[in-house]
């Protein structure tokens, strides 16, 4: 019998759910309209809902007239965006992830230690332009997108070296990049934790147990949603056909096609709502057997500002 394999965890985090709540708190609490630097996270249907709203998105602080409210995305922002907001006498709410600020603060802290930071990310990503914004008096964070990227990096003397990376990276690629860093710099000093954010392997770790079985994946997310090209390449790597779509009206049936077992997750920032209409579609055609994997339970709450509780 056909059947649909759903990944568990799968869709909002808690740094999506803040960044939304940070929206829909703002627009009560103010009104339409709301100005937000960026998608507040990267996906179309959030935006979408956020824009009907009443939210306005910008790419450049220069677009929002003087004194208005502005939130800056869950991805953070770089100092000199601070600074711009300041200057234009902005009133910001920060939806910045707290897993995010903590890697600001790493860097900041490890730099005012003279340590040459270098942050594992992709050329620009927003949260890889923020973490590198947060530089210090001068100095550099060296973005090391791939192994080529470590060979280029040239110490000083006696310089120590730590590393940082990027909140939605693959765990396996990282840990790639990670031994090859160590084998460059044995002394180099790693984050006390993980900077891949709880959310980021969780649900990479709920894609590797469906792909055991699943002979294809369909991924709900945005195409500029990191984690959720993540999940697509897990399958892919293990040569199972995958696909991210944003709506279920994207299916194809030729994905379908001879295919027993199909496995459903969303990335961190794709709601709830669009997995349910996947699973209805795939209902429509037939396949009545929809079982949910167990797998890590979550239970990360990271409260709004506090201008903006209820
Ligand atoms: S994916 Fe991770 S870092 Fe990004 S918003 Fe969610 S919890 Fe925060």
């Amino acid at each position: 019998m056909r059947q649909v394999l759903l990944a568990n965890p799968r869709g909002f985090c808690a740094g999506v759910d803040r960044a939304i709540d940070i929206v829909e708190q703002a627009l009560k609490k103010h009104g339409a309209p709301i100005y937000i630097r960026h998608e507040v996270v990267h996906n179309r249907y959030v935006v979408e809902d956020l824009k009907s709203k009443g939210a306005i998105f910008v790419e450049r602080l220069r677009e929002v007239p003087e004194g208005s409210i502005v939130i800056f995305s869950a991805h953070g922002v770089a100092k000199t965006v601070w600074k711009k907001a300041d200057d234009l006498n902005l009133t910001v709410y920060d939806a910045t992830c707290p897993l995010v600020t903590k890697v600001h603060k790493e860097v900041i802290r490890k730099q005012n230690q003279n340590t040459q930071v270098v942050l594992i990310g992709h050329t620009g990503h927003p949260e890889v332009e923020g973490t590198l914004g947060q530089s210090i008096d001068g100095k550099e964070v060296l973005l090391v997108e791939d192994e080529k990227d470590i060979a280029k990096i040239d110490l000083k003397d006696g310089q120590k070296i730590s590393y940082t990376t990027q909140t939605t990276l693959s765990v396996d690629d990282t840990q790639q990049i990670v031994t090859e860093l160590k084998k460059h710099f044995p002394d180099i000093d790693s984050p006390k934790k993980d900077d891949i954010c709880y959310a980021t392997q969780n649900r990479q770790d709920a894609v590797k147990q469906i792909i055991n079985q699943a002979e294809v994946l369909i991924v709900l997310g945005s195409k500029n949603s990191s984690n959720s090209n993540r999940l697509k390449e897990i399958a892919e790597k293990n040569h199972v056909d995958a696909y991210l779509i944003d709506h279920y009206s994207e299916l194809k049936d030729e994905w379908l096609e001879n295919k027993e077992t199909i496995g459903v997750t969303a990335g961190a920032s794709a709601p709830e709502i669009l997995v349910q209409e996947v699973i209805e579609y795939l209902k429509s055609l037939g396949i009545s057997k929809v079982t949910e994997v167990t797998g890590a339970k979550e239970d990360v709450y990271f409260p709004p500002p506090k201008e903006l509780r209820n």
